[in-house]
């Protein structure tokens, strides 16, 4: 299967005007959240570091229709002041008697060396190294085609490749979405590929999934949430992380948000899909927490009911404990919801349909 490229051409379009915008001096910014490890509740240091950006969005095929990630990257990354800010703000935010999981992310995929050339990668690992037992889980975000047995070696010489998540941003595992809709720039079967060769390492594999891409309704997407799980579960995944549509500017598809074409999910979808899915497969870790829930750009219901239900979500990510989304508070927005379902519903578009 191949891109469609009159839609990448148009996606090209709006990351040119958009690139004007873009950061130059960006360092590196890290924090602590909480965070569901696969054995229970615990911490997540989230480290963004300041590469050149997501290779899929420099190139001529402009990148995924919905990530403005790459105008907070740096256009000429420093890697000796990266490395020096990691280590800084590593030895500053851990605390060895916890348990971590480490994030390291880009923007963009970690292990693409146009982004983080290997040396720099080694030092990192070995950074890390001191640190060993109390990291329980070190996640690296890339897209399938990085994911090679030469960086799997590199990261298994260099760590415990027993800790190592690979979060791949898979987003659907549906073919026509995936070219129509986002512009991933790969396939599902890339995917598939990529897993198999993680998993022959020893390490492990996250699957994020979009809900709500451009031109899929709210219904189509919930159907499509549940085939994408399937598919993944069918591979081995142990971990999803349903991630909502939040606007990010300078996008395509904030272009269409701001014509009045496209409105961000409901949370009640969101509820809807973490329930049905806690139910359907009990032992897959359901991370569900929506950037900028609530909010306009972001997953939102009327706005009374909001914030209740974002930390409704939040509490069941990290005790992965249905009950929690069986107790909210019941509001009128829920027939909206129910209403708004039903519509898109009989306005069926194609790419459901294309995927069976
Ligand atoms: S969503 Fe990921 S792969 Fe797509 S353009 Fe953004 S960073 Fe690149
Ligand atoms: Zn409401």
């Amino acid at each position: 299967m191949k891109i469609n490229p009159s839609f990448s051409s148009i996606i090209y379009s709006y990351r040119q005007s958009a690139l004007s915008k873009r950061s130059t001096s960006r360092r590196l910014v890290a924090w602590v959240e909480d965070h569901r490890l696969r054995t229970g509740p615990a911490k997540a240091i989230v480290f963004i570091l300041p590469t050149r950006g997501c290779s899929w969005a420099l190139s001529r095929s402009g990148g995924c229709s919905i990530c403005g990630y790459l105008y907070d990257n740096p256009q000429k990354p420093d890697f000796s002041e990266m490395l020096s800010d990691f280590s800084s703000k590593l030895s500053s935010l851990i605390d060895p008697s916890l348990s971590y999981s480490i994030k390291l992310f880009t923007s963009g995929s970690i292990l693409d060396s146009l982004e983080v050339p290997k040396q720099v990668l080694i030092s990192i690992l070995h950074e890390l190294q001191p640190y060993s037992s109390s990291i329980k889980e070190l996640v690296l975000e890339s897209r399938p085609s990085y994911v090679t047995e030469e960086k799997l070696t590199l990261l298994r010489d260099h760590f415990d490749i027993a800790k190592v998540e690979i979060a791949i941003g898979l987003e659907s595992a549906n073919n026509a979405i995936l070219r129509d809709s986002i512009n991933k720039g790969f396939f599902w079967e890339d995917f598939e590929r990529a897993t198999k060769r993680v998993f022959s390492f020893g390490a492990k594999i996250k699957a994020y999934l979009l809900f709500k891409p451009p031109f899929v309704s709210e219904f189509d997407s919930i159907l499509d949430i549940f085939n994408s799980v399937k598919q993944v579960v069918s591979l081995g995944v142990d971990t999803v992380s349903i991630n909502a549509i939040n606007i990010q500017r300078g996008t395509y598809l904030s272009s269409l948000f701001e014509k009045n074409f496209y409105r961000p999910p409901y949370l009640w979808s969101l509820v809807h899909i973490c329930q049905e899915l806690s139910t359907l497969y009990p032992n897959l870790r359901i991370i569900c927490d929506p950037v900028a829930g609530g909010k306009k750009r972001g997953a939102h219901n009327c706005g009374s009911c909001d914030s209740a239900i974002v930390q409704a979500l939040k509490d069941f990510t990290l005790s992965q404990d249905p009950s929690i989304l069986q107790d909210l508070p019941s509001c009128p927005c829920k027939l909206e919801w129910k209403s708004y379902l039903l519509h898109s519903k009989l306005n069926n578009n194609d790419f459901f349909s294309l995927s069976f």
